[in-house]
């Protein structure tokens, strides 16, 4: 009799590009406050209604004045207006002036201005218009902000599905709008598995049982759902009972978009989150070519999608990274998921290639390198800490000291 055949490991490409074809972006948007969105999402376009800046403005506390007044430098002429940001000056009186400070409209007839240091304000008597000595030959245009130069009236200045962050806060105050239309946040229930779980809190270390640990996924992924801009409601550990399980997934699948787990994925396992995903919807155990990580399941439970991470620590860690956070983002409307990369030299061996794609807890050194972390076993949690990003290393491939490798940064991957 033949053997049984183990179902081929499945490329991570292909999980990913399944995972997102299920991520239809929630229904709903919400409208808030400016300064509230950030980390959400562009339900629509913003336009601007004007120019900014509005109007041709100074860049230098100095004297506007117009070019063909100067001829060489060294001319010298009574400055005739005084235009402080915020206020709006005459026009030029010819053959004059103005003094004029940074942000301050350019008055009409002005086509540059001279900045302050490269001017002498000369003695006058009391009560006389102050006079300049204009020591340049000042260019046409010069210490000039145009107006519009940053955004026309008419731009989209912000797309939909574009994720807000500071400098887009920044742009769309900079066009009057105190309100963003946004989706809204992905409602997440999270759920840890597993009967040697302990709740930090609940029992003192000296206390705990043997074969007991703490429950640290919980932490990380409430963490890492709360960056990625879900609402998450956490039920902490699952009673470890079949009825129980059930009534938590259908309660929670009710009012959630997606139910997560970790822990309980590995094939063959008696658990009780499969039978009781199955119960109520549909389940399918995948084992991914990628280490750490490898079981990984996704499923629905009424509307709800369902996603099984492992239970290891940095398999959980990096599973979530990489297949989790675009699922997330992508039921967020955001378009562009997938994280840049860097090209970098590896400053240690890899000896042994894998079969599976491998991603490598590292940090960068001061010599522009990466460092390796020594243990790269799927439970150290201290690799992520210690680590600054991942190195996405092919499946087969070796690294010896000296090669490029595509860096990851966690910095990337937590924004
Ligand atoms: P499992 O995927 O359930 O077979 O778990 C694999 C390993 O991860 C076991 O050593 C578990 O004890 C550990 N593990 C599972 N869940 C957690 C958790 N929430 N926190 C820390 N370790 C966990
Ligand atoms: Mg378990």
């Amino acid at each position: 009799m033949a053997a049984p055949q183990r179902a081929p490991l499945k490329p991570l490409s292909e999980a990913l590009a399944q995972l997102l074809a299920a991520a239809l972006p929630v229904a709903g948007t919400q409208q808030v406050a400016t300064l509230e969105a950030d980390g959400r999402v562009l339900a629509a376009d913003v336009v601007s209604a004007l120019h900014v800046p509005p109007q041709d403005n100074s860049s230098m506390d100095g004297y506007a004045l117009r070019v063909q007044d100067v001829g060489t430098p060294g001319v010298q002429m009574p400055v005739s207006q005084r235009i402080p940001a915020g206020s709006a000056g005459a026009p030029l009186l010819p053959q004059t002036v103005v003094r004029i400070f940074t942000g301050a409209p350019i008055p009409a007839g002005a086509d540059a201005v001279v900045m302050q240091e490269d001017c002498a304000l000369l003695p006058v008597q009391e009560g006389d218009a102050a006079r300049v000595q204009v020591n340049t030959a000042p260019q046409p245009g010069q210490w000039i902000r145009r107006a519009g130069e940053d955004v026309a009236r008419g731009d989209v200045v912000l797309s939909r599905g574009q994720r807000l962050g500071p400098a887009e806060l920044g742009l769309a105050a900079s066009i009057g709008l105190d309100q963003l239309t946004v989706l809204r946040r992905p409602r997440v229930a999270l759920f840890s598995t597993g009967d040697e779980l302990v709740m930090p809190g609940t029992v003192a270390p000296q206390d705990m049982p043997p074969g007991a640990i703490y429950n640290s996924n919980r932490f990380f992924l409430n963490s890492l759902l709360r960056r990625m801009g879900c609402e998450v409601t956490d039920f902490g550990i699952v009673p470890d009972k079949l009825d129980a399980t059930v009534q938590a997934l259908r309660d929670a699948s009710a009012a959630h978009d997606v139910i997560l787990t970790s822990g309980g994925v590995s094939v063959g396992e008696e658990d009780h989150i499969k039978p009781a995903v199955q119960t109520l919807g549909q389940l399918d155990l995948w084992q991914i070519a990628i280490k750490p990580g490898k079981p990984f399941a996704k499923g629905t439970v009424g509307a709800a999608h369902f996603i099984g991470l492992p239970g290891n620590p940095v398999s959980s860690f990096v599973t979530f990274l990489l297949l989790v956070r675009p699922f997330l983002l992508r039921l967020q409307g955001v378009t562009d998921v997938a994280p840049k990369g860097a090209s970098m030299r590896a400053d240690f061996s890899w000896p042994r290639a894998d079969k599976r794609q491998e991603f490598l807890r590292v940090r960068r050194n001061a010599q522009g390198g990466l460092d390796l972390f020594a243990n790269q076993s799927s439970g150290v949690l201290t690799s992520a800490v210690w680590g600054d990003g991942l190195v996405d290393n092919p499946a087969g491939q070796t690294i010896a000291p000296g090669d490029t490798v595509r860096f990851i940064s966690f910095a990337e991957l937590l924004a």
